[in-house]
């Protein structure tokens, strides 16, 4: 977050408090009712606005701002494209596919963000006011650290988030916090973020935490951050890529598929060692596909034929005459 007011701040941010919270002209003249050399630099720091880029309130206001409009917007890019480009929409012909389910799904998502943001607010504020470990010149820890912190980083989610998720499936957790999660028994990636707002927030919890107890370069952090929002939907299109030799050791959206189908099986990030070590490893196999149930669907409707191949309905139509 810190990076990110950084690049706003003098793109649009001081422009916009400029315009909704005017510095009083007294100010603009930098002739300060205290006259202090202090207030000077404060004013010079403000660009026309009676709040400096360092005021509490407005850092809290740019960044509920800022995440929500950049979650939102890269819930709906990233969904769409993997809902329009990957995802296999013979699959919303499964049983299990609730009627209306991605609309629910967006509805669910789009309905949590706010409140994720909300409950993160400590967290980015603590790091734009520089409480956090986060650094700005790669020199500080050298070109090495920068590729050592991102693999502590991604080792560091991937065995904390598995655990989160695992304990979220205790009985006396999971009907509170994630079970609307596992209401999409077939989702689509717009069921990325259709969690329960506290369930989105303690999953998130291991990168924002992460930050405060080891040293990462500021930007890195921002591009690791964005990647695992985009894995997060990634692992959402339901695409079965099945006997490939990476399916052994990446959590695949083939295995979260298997994660939502049967429930205590799967529940890594990005890696299946977790999975693999703690016994609750499912690998993905062609006949668990769901894609298999959603063609017999289609078959007894008249839709596609053994073979799977569509059967076109102009024709079927004709044939029926
Ligand atoms: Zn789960
Ligand atoms: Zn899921």
């Amino acid at each position: 977050m810190d990076a990110a007011l950084e690049l706003l701040d003098p793109l649009v941010l001081d422009k916009a408090y400029a315009y909704f919270v005017p510095a009083s002209p007294v100010q603009v003249q930098g002739g300060f009712s205290n006259g202090t050399a202090a207030s000077a630099v404060s004013a010079n720091q403000s660009y026309g606005s009676a709040w400096p880029r360092d005021n509490i309130l407005r850092q809290c206001i740019s960044i509920l701002v800022v995440t929500q409009i950049g979650a939102t917007l890269l819930y709906l890019v990233f969904s769409a494209l993997s809902y329009y480009f990957v995802f296999d929409r013979r699959l919303e012909y499964h049983p299990r596919f609730l009627k209306n389910q991605v609309r629910q799904e967006i509805i669910s998502s789009i309905k949590a963000v706010p409140w994720i943001n909300i409950m993160t607010l400590p967290f980015f504020l603590a790091e734009v006011r520089g409480k956090s470990l986060l650094y700005t010149r790669v020199e500080d820890y050298g070109w090495a650290w920068l590729g050592v912190s991102a693999i502590l980083f991604t080792i560091w989610n991937d065995f904390t988030i598995y655990w989160i998720h695992r304990l979220e499936h205790h009985p006396l957790i999971y009907k509170h916090i994630h079970k609307p999660h596992h209401k999409w028994i077939v989702p689509t990636p717009w069921a990325a973020l259709a969690f329960h707002p506290v369930d989105g927030y303690v999953q998130s919890l291991p990168y924002h935490v992460f930050v405060f107890i080891c040293p990462v370069q500021k930007y890195l952090y921002l591009i690791l951050f964005g990647l695992v929002q985009i894995w997060t939907i990634f692992i959402h299109d339901g695409d079965m890529i099945s006997d490939h030799w990476l399916e052994k050791y990446i959590n695949s959206p083939a295995h979260h598929t298997l994660h939502h189908l049967y429930f205590n099986v799967n529940y890594g990030q990005y890696f299946t060692w977790a999975d693999s070590y703690f016994n609750s490893h499912r690998p993905p196999r062609p006949e668990l596909d769901p894609l298999l149930e959603a063609l017999r669907v289609m078959r007894e409707k008249g839709l596609v034929d053994e073979k799977g191949n569509p059967i076109s309905q102009n024709k079927k139509g004709k044939k029926d005459e």
